[in-house]
């Protein structure tokens, strides 16, 4: 017996055709940056799909094979978007890398990744230039600027300019059909345990993701937004907005290198935004500028925070102070990257604002096409109640099946159903499906056989009025193996004692979950994604003397 087929149009998910849609349907619809250069740039859906098809032609005329790695070492910008999908479009594969590693790093991902083509803003010109000569496939060099701006001279062999690339083609370029399995882009971990690893998107998965995150229980994108993705493009893709944003054909701004409070507050006011998405930490420095300075936002209505937990003193501040609807988030690079949001359901008008506040906080529920569950070590299910806490383990479309060039599977099996992504995280699961993370496996503190989560322990200490950001994190204790302790910076101008900071904690908290100690310091050391790096932190407290209890 054969089954019926469906008689419907064969249409591959490919990334040109979001430019494409964009260009028809939103032609005239803004695409601004605030570029290296310091200046602002404006130009068009319609003008950045030429653009795009002019450099698949210029890729041609490189000598650029399908399946060719374009690596990018880029800021938030309208370049980097015609890279997006003049690379991918065309067959390509777009790498984006993070700039803020290492040296030796970059070296390691760009040769492991096997790009043939580097392009870099101009601001990296001298990091490339020291690097060039390890970087073993790159065969073309290219800065992201225009002739005016190339240097007089330079060490790297046949520096291209980018400008003068575009210019040279004529655009008569019909975007290639081809399979929607094949590769599109590459991100790499950070690596915080062992080398990077690479994870390959494909046209595919990379539609579906545009297409679930810009659901109204996701990040809700409207063709009626203007969005500023703070997110850096080198970071999982900027979490997927340049496609859904072409998707809905709306605004984009980028802000480029120019992340300070006072340059972000401009571009916010001046473009109109309605929506951004970022870490925590990039919000610290917006909106210290900001109440230093008594402003306000005027068009901002929402963004999504993820990355790291959101401390809820920060999302209170945004909601109640400034107006600004957060929507705490949770996924990797693993997963495209979204997992999870926390938006309340209908059920949820009932509560009161407290309770509503505290699902909120959560990491919340998964978007329709990714599946996720919590496991003891022995890969057994745990229950939905909101109380046990388990290995977080997730399928999907957008999940990844293996690394870049690792023949070993990192996925497992869950009571006898393979194919679960572990994702290193430890979460529960309440029985609405909201997903609290309180840990990362390798991050929870484990005192005399019982976890703390450092999570929670950060989330109180940052709601002090005199705390600008705070770490949790494990020491060594003769008799509890590891105790709590916690690392402090305070706001400018404020003060505070290492007993007001544990005092604090008396009835948040259950008592033996309150941190043995507080080590004040001007600054904590972030990960190339703004994150808390808590390896390093462990590192230069590795012999801290925990007083006597
Ligand atoms: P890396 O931080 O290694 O560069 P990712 O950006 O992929 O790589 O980080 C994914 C990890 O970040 C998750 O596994 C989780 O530990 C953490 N994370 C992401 N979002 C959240 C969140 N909302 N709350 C807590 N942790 C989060």
């Amino acid at each position: 017996m054969s089954a019926l087929m469906g008689q419907m149009m064969q249409m591959p998910l490919l990334i040109s055709s979001l430019v494409q849609h964009a260009a028809r349907h939103s032609g005239d619809t803004e695409i601004v940056s605030k570029r290296v250069e310091g200046d602002i740039h404006r130009t068009t859906w319609a003008g950045v799909e030429r653009r795009s098809r002019q450099l698949a032609q210029a890729f041609d005329r490189l000598g650029c094979a399908a399946g060719d790695r374009i690596g990018t070492l880029a800021w938030n910008g309208y370049r980097h978007l015609e890279i997006y999908y003049g690379a991918s479009g065309s067959g390509r594969v777009c790498h984006t890398i993070n700039p803020r590693l290492f040296p030796e790093q970059i070296v390691w991902i760009a040769n492991d990744a096997a790009d043939t083509v580097l392009m870099f803003d101009l601001n990296f010109l001298p990091l490339i230039e020291k690097i060039a000569p390890e970087l073993k496939t790159v065969k073309h060099f290219v800065l992201m600027t225009d002739r005016a701006h190339m240097p007089a001279a330079s060490t790297l062999p046949n520096l291209l300019c980018y400008e003068e690339l575009v210019e040279a083609e004529n655009g008569d370029y019909r975007w290639p059909q081809f399979d929607e399995n094949t590769a599109s882009s590459i991100c790499y971990t950070s690596g915080t345990t062992g080398h990077p690893k690479g994870a390959v998107y494909s046209h595919r998965s990379s539609l579906l993701h545009a297409y679930a995150s810009a659901l109204p229980d996701a990040m809700n994108c409207s063709t009626r937004d203007v969005i500023l993705p703070v997110v850096p493009m080198f970071h999982v893709n900027a979490w997927g907005l340049p496609y859904s944003a072409a998707l809905v054909g709306c605004k984009l701004v980028f802000p480029g290198p120019h992340l300070d409070g006072k340059s972000l507050f401009e571009l916010f006011e001046n473009e109109k935004v309605t929506f951004s998405a970022g870490v925590p930490t990039v919000w610290l420095g917006l909106l210290t500028y900001m109440k230093a300075n008594q402003l306000k936002f005027s068009s901002f209505k929402r963004t999504v925070i993820g990355g790291a937990a959101c401390p809820p003193a920060m999302m209170k501040t945004l909601q109640d102070d400034f107006g600004v609807e957060v929507i705490h988030a949770w996924g990797m690079t693993e997963l495209s990257p979204l997992g999870t949001l926390s938006k309340l359901m209908s059920k949820h008008d009932t509560l009161d604002k407290d309770a509503q506040q505290r699902l909120l906080e959560k990491q919340g529920r998964v978007i329709y096409g990714i599946d996720m569950a919590i496991t003891d070590d022995d890969g057994h299910a745990l229950p939905w109640d909101g109380q046990a806490t388990g290995n977080l383990v997730v399928k999907g479309g957008w999940v990844i099946s293996s690394y870049f060039g690792r023949a070993e599977s990192p996925l497992i099996s869950v009571d006898g159903d393979p194919g679960w992504f572990p994702t290193g995280d430890v979460a529960s699961i309440d029985p609405d499906g909201f997903m609290q993370i309180t840990d990362r496996s390798k991050d929870v503190i484990k005192s005399g056989g019982e976890w703390i989560s450092s999570i929670d322990l950060e989330n109180i200490a940052m709601a002090h009025p005199a705390v600008h950001e705070a770490a949790a994190i494990a020491c060594k204790h003769p008799k509890w193996d590891e105790r709590p302790m916690l690392v402090v910076v305070l706001k400018p101008g404020a003060s505070a004692t290492r007993e007001d900071i544990l005092g604090f904690f008396d009835g948040r908290i259950a008592k033996w979950q309150i941190p043995d100690d507080v080590v004040f310091t001007a600054d904590i050391p972030h990960t190339a994604t703004g994150k808390i790096q808590k390896l390093k932190l462990r590192e230069q407290f590795k012999d801290h003397q925990l007083p006597a209890a």
